[in-house]
């Protein structure tokens, strides 16, 4: 999974692009529900919220590093859970 660091200007952008639905507005900045973000395996090339992040404020989530075998597996529970 990703999340947003600190550095996070609450600009809005990332949270429509996100196809989980995993992106909300927590008490002070953006988050990312780690249990939806697949980084956009499934659904896009590119993990879309680093795409149009302004301030490029959103790596990998070291506490959560995950295969691309374990994000696309996570992206088919997700759609099960439709
Ligand atoms: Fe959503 Fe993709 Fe960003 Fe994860 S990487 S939060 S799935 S837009
Ligand atoms: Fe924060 Fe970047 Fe999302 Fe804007 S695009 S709300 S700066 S994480």
């Amino acid at each position: 999974a990703l999340m947003i660091t600190d550095e996070c200007i609450n600009c809005d952008v990332c949270e429509p692009e996100c196809p989980n639905g995993a992106i909300y507005m927590g008490p002070e900045i953006y988050q990312i529900d780690p249990d939806k973000c697949t980084e956009c395996v499934g659904h896009h090339d590119e993990p879309q919220c680093v795409q149009v992040c302004p301030v490029s404020c959103i790596p990998r989530d070291p506490s959560r590093p995950e295969t691309h075998a374990q994000l696309f597996a996570k992206y088919l529970r997700l759609q099960d859970a439709d």
